[in-house]
C-alpha cells in the first residue's frame, strides 16, 4: 500500500489534535486556535451579529460546543447551508462533585461513568484529568477555566488472575459503584489539605481553592497516539470517536480553496452526542438553529428567505463506523462489512437509527466519486440494536436533507480506539469536495 505525504500528514496532524484535545473544552481550545490563525473573529450570543459577506466567525456554547462558519458570496437563499456536524464528548469516566475517598490508606477518586465507555480497557492504563473549572473572580463573576493535569495520575489497577481466574472466559466485570473510584495517593505522602480533591485542582490550575466553585473533569489515557502497522497504514489513540471526524472537518474547512468557495459553509461540533444530545449545547438544543437563524437574520430578507435557504441546504453528520475485525466475524453483516482503509463509509438505517436517505446518499455516493475517493455503506446486524448519533436530530430539528457517514474505526468506545490512514485522508479530501458544491 503506498501512501502520499498528504494522507500521513493528516494522519499525524490527527493524532496531535487528540493529544492536544483530553476533554471537550480542549477539543473546542484547539479547533479556535486553528479558527484565529485562519483569520475567523469570535461572536457572543449576548451581543449584537453584525456579519458581512466572505466573514469568518466562530461562537462558542458552554465552552464544549463550538459552530465555526464562512459567509459565502453566493446568495444564501440559492445555495443553503453546506454543513458538517460532529461531536466533541467521548464516553468516559467523570469526577464526582466530592471526589475523595479514603479507603485501606489509599486516596481514591470517585468518578461517574459517562456513557458508554468499554469499561474493561480502563484498567491498568496510565490516566489523568482534564476538563474545565469554574471559579468567582476578584470582582465577584463566575468565570470558566480549562484545566489539565498532564503526568499520570490516576489508576485503576486490574484484579490479579490468581483471585479472577475466570477472567479469559468471562471478562473482567467492574461494578460501577464499588470497582471504578481510581487511585491517586497514599495517604501519607500527601498533605492534610490536598486530601480535599479541591486543593489538587487548585494547584494545577493556579486558582485558589476557595475561590473554586464547581468542575467537569474527564479522566483521559496519557498515552499518545501512534501510527502502527508493518507500513504505518494504521492508527491509534484515544477518542477518535469522535475527534476523528471534528479533525477531518476542520481540516477540509479550513482549506483555502474552500474558504474562497461560493457557498455558506458551517461546521458544527457538539457535545454531549454521547449522552443523548439533550442539552442546551448538544445537538438535540437550540444552537445550531440559533447560530443559521442569526446567520438568516443578517443575510437573507425574512423568514420566507431563511426557510427557503434551509430548503436548498445539506447536512453531514460524521460519526465514526464499525470495521470489520476478522477475529468476531459473527458480530457484522456479512454484506455489509466495510474495511479499515477502503474508504468512507456511508450508514443506512431503515428505521433513521441513521439521517441517510436515498437522495443524500446519493449525492454523498456522487462527492466521493468527484473526489476519487472509495466509499463504503454500512448496515448493522438486522438481530442487534443499532447505534444512533446526531444526524437524525439535527435534520428532523431543522428539515435539513443530511447523510451519516464516518470512516471505519475498531474497537469504538475504547480508551484505545484503532482506525486506518488512508480513510482519514479520503475523508478530507470527499469533504473539501462538498463543502464546494
Ligand atoms: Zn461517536
Amino acid at each position: 500500500m503506498k501512501r502520499t505525504d498528504f494522507y500521513r500528514e493528516q494522519a499525524e496532524a490527527l493524532l496531535a489534535f487528540i493529544d492536544a484535545s483530553p476533554s471537550p473544552w480542549h477539543a473546542v481550545e484547539t479547533v479556535k486556535q486553528q479558527l484565529h490563525a485562519h483569520g475567523f473573529s469570535p461572536l457572543d450570543e449576548k451581543i449584537e451579529w453584525d456579519l458581512m459577506a466572505k466573514g469568518r466567525y466562530y461562537v462558542v456554547r458552554g465552552g464544549s460546543s463550538i459552530v465555526a462558519f464562512i459567509v459565502g458570496h453566493e446568495p444564501l437563499v440559492e445555495r443553503g447551508f453546506n454543513i458538517i456536524g460532529a461531536h466533541t464528548d467521548s464516553p468516559g469516566l467523570r469526577v464526582k462533585p466530592n471526589a475523595s475517598s479514603i479507603d485501606a490508606g489509599l486516596l481514591r477518586v470517585g468518578v461517574e461513568v459517562y456513557g458508554s465507555p468499554i469499561l474493561a480497557t480502563y484498567a491498568d492504563r496510565d490516566l489523568s484529568l482534564a476538563g474545565c473549572v469554574s471559579y468567582r473572580d476578584e470582582d465577584g463573576t463566575i468565570n470558566n477555566k480549562t484545566v489539565l493535569f498532564e503526568k499520570p495520575l490516576l489508576r485503576l489497577p486490574n484484579l490479579a488472575i490468581h483471585m479472577n481466574n475466570k477472567v479469559n472466559d468471562e471478562g473482567l466485570k467492574l461494578d460501577k459503584q464499588t470497582a471504578l473510584p481510581l487511585i491517586l495517593a497514599t495517604v501519607e505522602d500527601v498533605l492534610p489539605e490536598s486530601l480535599q480533591f479541591k486543593e489538587l485542582i487548585a494547584a494545577q490550575s493556579g486558582l485558589c481553592g476557595s475561590a473554586i466553585l464547581s468542575w467537569e473533569l474527564c479522566s483521559y489515557d496519557t498515552q499518545q497516539g501512534t501510527l502502527w502497522g508493518l507500513n504505518d497504514e494504521f492508527l491509534a489513540s484515544s477518542q477518535l470517536d469522535n475527534l476523528a471526524s471534528c479533525h477531518a472537518a476542520v481540516a477540509a474547512f479550513l482549506n483555502d480553496e474552500v474558504m474562497a468557495s461560493s457557498a455558506t459553509k458551517v461546521c458544527a461540533f457538539f457535545d454531549h452526542e454521547e449522552i443523548g444530545s439533550e442539552s442546551t449545547k448538544g445537538a438535540s438544543g437550540s444552537f445550531l438553529p440559533d447560530v443559521l437563524m442569526r446567520i438568516g437574520e443578517s443575510m437573507l430578507a425574512g423568514k420566507e428567505s431563511y426557510f427557503r435557504a434551509l430548503s436548498q441546504s445539506f447536512m453531514m453528520s460524521v460519526d465514526m463506523a464499525h470495521a470489520y475485525q476478522p477475529s468476531f466475524s459473527w458480530a457484522y453483516e456479512p454484506k455489509h462489512r466495510v474495511s479499515v482503509n477502503k474508504g468512507p463509509v456511508i450508514k443506512v438505517n431503515a428505521n433513521q437509527r441513521y439521517a441517510t436517505d436515498n437522495i443524500a446518499e446519493a449525492m454523498c455516493v456522487d462527492w466521493c466519486h468527484q473526489a476519487g475517493v472509495p466509499v463504503q455503506k454500512y448496515s448493522h446486524r438486522t438481530n442487534l440494536g443499532c447505534g444512533s448519533t446526531i444526524g437524525p436530530i439535527v435534520s428532523a430539528k431543522l428539515g435539513i436533507r443530511s447523510v451519516d457517514l464516518g470512516n471505519p474505526m475498531w474497537a469504538m468506545h475504547s480508551l484505545r480506539e484503532s482506525a486506518g490512514v488512508n480513510d482519514h485522508g479520503d475523508m478530507i479530501k470527499m469533504m473539501r469536495q462538498f463543502f464546494q458544491h
